[in-house]
């Protein structure tokens, strides 16, 4: 059972830096004997610019019998166990998680005495599993580590023999998972997942296992589209656990509204806006243009997409007309904010049966998505790298399917415009890319091809003769027909503001 964990360099300098965190030098190799084998813990690489640590389970396959024997749920002979013993040597599962819990405690706690703000930090990571067992397969893999903020999730699975490729696939694939997190994180989500794809916890689940999984869960189970699934395999589809535990996740997301102070909102807020936007009120402007394109569309119900810290969800929620609307984003801490912005936790019932946010990736297809009359993407497509663009396309044009679809973007020809920008650079550092005008009408023209929207142009700020506004908008129809006259009309009232800035 193996798996490799690299980081590269910046912000981690030097990379071996990682010994720091994981608690283990990198310039030796340690062995610690663990409930169920040695675990090995050596560095395949130690230098200044990457540094990966591997963590190598050598199961026991005695005193796995000993430990096991009478521990079977049916008190007989436990034939799960028997399986580790014969086929499992190499593949990492629950007991690879239940070594990292032992071997890496102290890195999975999120603590580091030596290196405390860069354990608190997110770095760039690598993890790779050369042979996970995943009952579910690469999908289901897919949809666990999806959700949880990595920029890539590589789910290949393995061929049960590579000579023979007519035999099929086996019940293991090959998982890189690639992003930047804090490590503590990085490792709490394989400490809960190895066991949930693996699916055959191996020893007896007492009702600890409940505050270990909301412990590792913290700051991401609760959000996760699938904290269901999750929760029932990891604590061994026990109904009694499962119902305590999702009470308690229940709560948690409850309790996450109050729990951050005011500088950590503060914090927040720099990480989940454009800064750019401060103190230019092009973000009013676009929310104005939002507001009037959902209101010549006659939506009730809208997603708000990487809604960031929710300011569109509460511009929706004072007007009565919209009965339903959600905020959706990556960012646990975003949300956060939208939560105490919105004073989600003082909500009358009423008020409160209107409004939802939840975590999620958008690159990701996902139920919760489906239903609304109108989705806005404003300003969040940009913070995709390219790649990952179609996965976003499929999970709301193809998936979700609402009727309106608004997404704006930066012209990346007004940023000559911008005094203080240098030649050639974007306006964020998140930024993957900035289009021109003529690169976001290709892109917006292929989407409503592929998925039967039509679509219409707004210029958003002041719509500059030479370069164009500094905002494009993007208003998508399903039945272009039918609608097309109250389109024109948000175009045209939107470009009148354009016109009326620039008199000004
Ligand atoms: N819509 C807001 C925020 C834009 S900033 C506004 O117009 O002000 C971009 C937001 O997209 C951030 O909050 C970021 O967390 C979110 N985001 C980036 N990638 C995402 C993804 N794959 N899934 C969901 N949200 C994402």
């Amino acid at each position: 059972m193996f798996m490799t964990i690299s980081t590269t360099g910046d912000p981690l300098r030097p990379a071996t830096d990682l010994g720091f965190l994981l608690h283990k030098h990198p310039g030796r190799a340690q062995a610690f004997s663990t409930a169920h084998g040695t675990a090995h813990v050596f560095y395949p690489e130690a230098s200044d610019e990457r540094c990966t640590a591997a963590l190598l389970l050598e199961v026991d396959p005695v005193a796995l019998v000993r430990r096991g024997r009478g521990k079977g749920r049916s008190g007989t002979p436990d034939t799960a166990l028997a399986q580790y013993v014969n086929d499992r040597p190499y593949a990492a599962s629950s007991l690879l998680a239940v070594a990292m819990g032992s071997v890496f405690r102290t890195a999975l706690s999120g603590t580091c005495a030596a290196l405390p703000e860069r354990a608190a930090r997110p770095l760039p990571l690598r993890i790779e599993i050369p042979a996970l067992p995943a009952r579910g397969g690469a999908p289901l893999v897919r949809a666990l580590f999806g959700p949880l903020g990595w920029t890539s999730v590589e789910a290949e699975p393995v061929a049960l023999d590579e000579r023979f490729p007519g035999w099929g696939e086996s019940r293991y694939v090959r998982l890189v998972l690639e992003g930047e997190l804090r490590l503590a994180a990085a490792l709490r989500h394989l400490y809960v997942l190895l066991p949930v794809l693996d699916d055959a916890k191996h020893y007896w689940v007492t009702p600890d296992e409940v505050d270990k999984l909301l412990r590792a869960g913290d700051g991401w189970l609760a959000g996760h589209p699938e904290h269901a699934l999750i929760t029932s395999r990891y604590l061994a589809r026990r109904r009694g656990l499962t119902r305590q535990a999702m009470e308690r996740l229940e709560l948690v997301r409850l309790a996450e509204a109050d729990d951050l102070g005011v500088e950590d909102v503060d914090n927040a807020v720099d990480e989940a806006t454009d800064t750019e936007e401060r103190p230019v009120p092009l973000a009013e402007r676009r929310r104005e243009a939002i507001l009037r394109a959902l209101d010549a569309a006659g939506a009730a119900t809208v997603l708000d997409l990487g809604c960031g810290q929710g300011q569109l969800v509460q511009a929706l929620l004072r007007d009565p007309r919209y009965t339903r609307v959600a905020g959706v984003d990556v960012s646990v801490r975003a949300l956060t904010v939208a939560a105490r912005r919105l004073r989600l936790e003082r909500m009358g019932e009423r008020q409160a049966a209107r409004v939802s946010l939840f975590q999620g990736s958008l690159t990701y297809t996902d139920k919760r998505l489906k239903g609304y009359d109108a989705a806005v993407l404003s300003e969040v497509i940009e913070h995709l790298d390219l790649p990952r663009l179609p996965a976003l396309e499929y999970a709301v044009f193809g998936s979700a399917r609402p009727a309106t679809v608004i997404v704006t973007t930066p012209n990346s020809e007004y940023n000559v415009r911008w005094e203080s920008l240098p030649a050639g650079h974007v306006r964020h550092g998140d930024h993957r890319f900035e289009w021109t005008r003529e690169e976001f009408r290709a892109w917006a023209h292929g989407v409503a091809e592929r998925h039967g929207y039509g679509v219409e142009f707004v210029p958003v700020g002041p719509d500059d003769p030479e370069v164009g506004p500094p905002t494009q908008m993007a208003v998508f129809r399903t039945a272009p027909a039918t609608d097309a006259p109250t389109t024109t009309e948000t175009a045209t009232t939107t470009t009148t503001t354009a016109k009326e800035e620039k008199a000004a």
